[in-house]
């Protein structure tokens, strides 16, 4: 996702412990964990595009002839994808490089103009999101 042209991961989980998210259900739920991974991968992802490698998008699987499967969904993908062992078109390996594990978190220094940003207080519909937006900026110059 995007939020201020700063990319992150959101995943939400219910307060309800009865709620379906918890069951491994092989029908519904085949590999609950691969959420987590899924998300975790689209940031090393964008890390590696933002420096300008060439690498697979996470979700283009099936164009390397990945399936989901049953109850592992796709760690085959992902598995290859983190060790950069898909075999592209041409016979080269591709994934994510290397590189993006040495690579360290963005901090506010990194930012010309940074802006706290309020994760706990999400907007719930489109008249929070603007006012989120407002006050924001007004914060960033100090507008009161
Ligand atoms: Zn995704």
């Amino acid at each position: 996702m995007d939020l201020y042209g700063i990319g992150y991961s959101n995943i939400r989980l219910p307060n309800d412990s009865s709620s379906y998210i918890y069951t491994y259900n092989p029908r519904i739920n085949t590999f609950p964990e691969e959420v987590f991974v899924h998300e975790f991968l689209h940031s090393l992802e964008r890390n590696l595009q933002e420096r300008n490698y060439e690498i697979p998008e996470l979700h283009d699987y099936e164009k390397y002839g990945y399936k989901e499967e049953g109850l592992v969904g796709l760690k085959q993908w992902y598995g290859d994808y983190m060790n950069c062992n898909i075999k592209s078109s041409d016979g080269k390996l591709v994934g994510l490089d290397s590189a993006v594990y040495k690579m360290t978190p963005p901090a506010n220094s990194d930012f010309k103009y940074n802006i706290d940003m309020n994760f706990n207080n999400e907007p719930q519909n489109i008249l929070d999101e603007v006012k989120n937006l407002f006050t924001a900026i007004s914060r960033l110059f100090g507008i009161k």
